[in-house]
């Protein structure tokens, strides 16, 4: 999908608010003839003599058969989302009403919009970067404290400016050293090299650190991935259970509410922790065998967290000091959760305690010190990096873009180490700028634009 000018000149419609019935829906147009398309088929004020911003009250006719009571919100260019005129009718939420509004718009010229053609206008029209464009498909999509705080911090340019400011600095030493080209065999230098590589080497730093906030990112955008491991009996699906029954109950707790519960994942604080393989635990007794089984090492690579659960009435302190040295060993970061407090052996619980005190105890089956264990999971995901306020990567494209950049630059510091000619260095240094521009949209291509916005939805 992309754009022709012609296209982009045409007055588009789109359904903004979901599908299906509700109180009230959005119809929204955008374009050149916005205000006077809704004119000729409102009856109310005359919408060219109103000033931007302004709200009213009329009705939509076609012809002379009333659609529907609406409200009638203006935006004048360039002061809308897309910088073009915008008109926004809030209609009653039939699917009836906005069919034969939307209808009635086609008919006197206006066409429906495609994914993301909103989102793409107020790009193309400067009203922000490729990045920040990104940032508000995902703050749309984000439904928990933290990604929307991080979708929000993007959409407002945090992201975008880090990187805009790398870029800036790099251009500034990309021209110097094509003026030293210019000036041919004569031997000048006006970008130091020493300056230079320390500006790489402050990039280079930037850079692997927007890397790695991508597993955060991923974290808070998807959720963490987390395993239950223990021997069979341990209780795995029965704390599994419990956790899961505390959220359903909390999620229709908020009433009014239409935040589907969704099995197998747990909301605490705001993060979302996805158990991995649950279908198997809750089906059958013993698909997670004993730590050790190599199928079961494979499941617990790919998890960022792991819930080792044992059995207080089964198990020996020698058990578990081999299972949690393999755990050591794996590199994933685990809790120790010691299960059926009831039934404990009140010798093995001291011994425990003192070896391990780091172990939560709990009880599965009568949902005790459950509070613990989710304050736990929340510690081990360690998101006070976040909270900072620090640039959060979780966009697939932006950590790519920044892979590349990294590799470029490392290349522009092997030249140098090297000695090799300017305009080897130039060559590097426009390479790495080449993909910084990529992430915040100031190079792109008819297909890259098209590959993002088609993500989005109609109406965005
Ligand atoms: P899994 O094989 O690890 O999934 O273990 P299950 O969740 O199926 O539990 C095995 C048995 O332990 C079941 O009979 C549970 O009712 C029981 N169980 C789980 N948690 C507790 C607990 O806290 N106390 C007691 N006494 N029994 C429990």
């Amino acid at each position: 999908m992309s754009f022709s000018l012609a296209e982009r000149n045409d007055t588009i419609i789109a359904l903004a608010t979901p599908q299906g019935i509700g109180a009230i829906a959005v119809i929204r147009l955008s374009g050149a003839k916005a205000i006077d398309l809704c004119n000729e088929v409102f009856h109310g004020k005359d919408l060219l003599k109103q000033d931007s911003h302004t709200i009213h009250f009329g009705t939509i006719r076609d012809e002379e058969k009333i659609i529907d009571e609406v409200l009638v919100s203006l935006f004048i260019a360039p002061k809308s989302f897309t910088k073009e005129n915008v008109v926004e009718i809030s209609t009653h939420g039939s699917s009836y009403i906005i069919n034969q509004v939307i209808k009635l718009f086609l008919k006197k010229g206006a066409r429906l919009a495609k994914p993301g053609e909103f989102t793409q206008r107020a790009f193309l029209n400067g009203q922000f970067d490729l990045a920040q464009a990104e940032a508000v498909a995902d703050l749309i999509h984000a439904d928990t404290e933290s990604s929307h705080e991080a979708a929000l911090n993007q959409m407002r340019g945090g992201f975008s400016t880090e990187i805009q400011e790398l870029r800036e600095k790099l251009i500034h030493f990309a021209s110097m050293i094509e003026l030293e080209l210019d000036f041919g065999e004569e031997d000048v230098e006006f970008a130091s090299r020493t300056e230079l590589k320390e500006l790489v080497e402050r990039l280079l730093r930037v850079v692997e650190e927007l890397i790695l906030s991508f597993d955060l990112g991923n974290v808070i955008k998807n959720g963490v991935p987390t395993v239950i491991a223990g021997k069979p009996n341990a209780g795995k699906s029965t704390l599994l259970n419990a956790l899961l029954k505390e959220e359903k109950a909390i999620v229709s707790d908020i009433a009014g509410t239409t935040r589907d519960f969704i099995e197998d994942e747990i909301n605490i604080n705001g993060v979302i922790f996805r158990f991995i393989d649950t279908a198997g635990l809750r089906e059958t007794q013993d698909t997670i065998e004993a730590i050790g089984v190599t199928r079961t090492q494979e499941k617990m690579k790919t998890a960022s967290l792991i819930l080792y659960l044992f059995d207080l009435g089964d198990t020996d302190l020698v058990d578990i000091n081999r299972d949690v040295n393999k755990l050591e060993n794996l590199g994933v970061p685990f809790v120790k959760v010691a299960n059926k407090t009831d039934k404990a052996d009140p010798k093995l619980l001291a011994t425990l305690k003192k070896e391990h005190p780091d172990a939560l105890f709990i009880s599965a089956k009568n949902q005790e010190n459950l509070e613990a264990l989710r304050a736990k999971l929340i510690e081990l995901v360690n998101l006070d990096k976040f909270k900072t306020g620090n640039t959060v990567v979780t966009n697939i494209r932006h950590y790519d873009g920044l892979i590349k950049t990294r590799d470029s630059l490392l290349d522009i510091l092997k030249g140098l180490e090297d000695q090799v000619t300017n305009d080897f260095v130039a060559m590097d240094i426009r390479r790495s700028l080449h993909y910084l521009g990529e992430i915040t949209g100031e190079i792109t291509t008819d297909d890259l634009l098209a590959n993002i916005f088609s993500k989005f939805c109609i109406g965005k």
